[in-house]
């Protein structure tokens, strides 16, 4: 059955979500187009960058900045470094190098430059983590549907992990837009002709998956991941007229309404 109420305790204020109309009790009809959301939505991504964080701020070891005002300090360096760089490891060895620049008077040496580009690179290293049930659950849906990836940041990073996660037999298309917002979801959906009203924007991120696709006016379905990265948390919109958003606990879950 689907579910139409979105668990506001986790990140998220109080709200109230407007109730749209049923979608059906069973399947929808095949032929829908499903929009995949990647990092965070079909593997693990963001734990690897929280441990990257927490090596970075042990290393720089702040003689009067807590580690979560170290932390706080970074996060603000990151929104400026994707302004200029967009999204992705190139951009986040930036904000290290430079939040380490502007937080201490030690002079950054070859040595320090290489140990804090090491943290990045552990996560490069890491293999891909499917989430639970997302290989057997798009090899199926992809069977009755059309799947687009649709992600953001560096292209060939993307498209690396897509190859390494064993997936990407099941996409008729690949997207990796450098921001993911409401114009955006717009010239892809006329890019690949898709029915608005058959058309659904899977992900874990409210900024970047759910409220700009809404606003595109796309269907929507939301799968939290427990450690969203704090740039991507946002309030869940309610969906306008005529579009349906829903809350499910787990990717599986997507096979009983696709
Ligand atoms: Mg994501």
């Amino acid at each position: 059955m689907c579910t139409f109420g979105l668990d506001a305790a986790r990140w998220f204020p109080p709200y109230t979500l407007r109730v749209t109309a049923p979608l059906t009790t069973g399947r929808l009809h095949h032929g829908q187009t499903l929009l995949f959301d990647a990092d965070d939505t079909l593997w693990e991504n963001n734990i690897y960058f929280e441990s990257a964080i927490s090596s970075f701020i042990s290393y720089l070891d702040h003689r009067t900045h807590t580690p979560e005002e170290v932390r706080d300090h970074l996060n603000h360096v990151e929104r400026a470094t994707i302004k200029t760089h967009g999204y992705g490891l190139n951009s986040f060895r930036q904000s290290l190098i430079a939040c380490f620049e502007q937080l201490t008077d030690k002079p950054l040496t070859g040595e320090k430059h290489d140990r804090i580009l090491s943290f990045a690179q552990a996560i490069a290293d890491h293999e891909i983590e499917l989430l639970p049930g997302v290989s057997a659950t798009i090899a199926d849906v992809a069977t009755r549907h059309r799947c687009i990836l649709v992600t953001k940041g560096d292209d060939v990073e993307q498209r690396d992990k897509l190859l390494r996660s064993g997936l990407a037999l099941h996409f008729a298309a690949v997207e990796v837009l450098p921001e993911k917002d409401d114009a955006a979801y717009r010239k892809l959906a006329h890019q690949h002709e898709c029915d608005l009203e058959q058309t659904w924007m899977i992900g874990n991120s409210p900024k970047s998956d759910i409220n700009p696709a809404l606003g595109a006016g796309l269907h929507a379905i939301f799968i939290p991941h427990g450690f969203t990265w704090v740039l991507e948390h946002e309030v869940v919109n309610q969906p306008p007229d005529g579009r349906h958003l829903l809350e499910l606990e787990s990717f599986a879950d997507l096979a009983l309404h696709f």
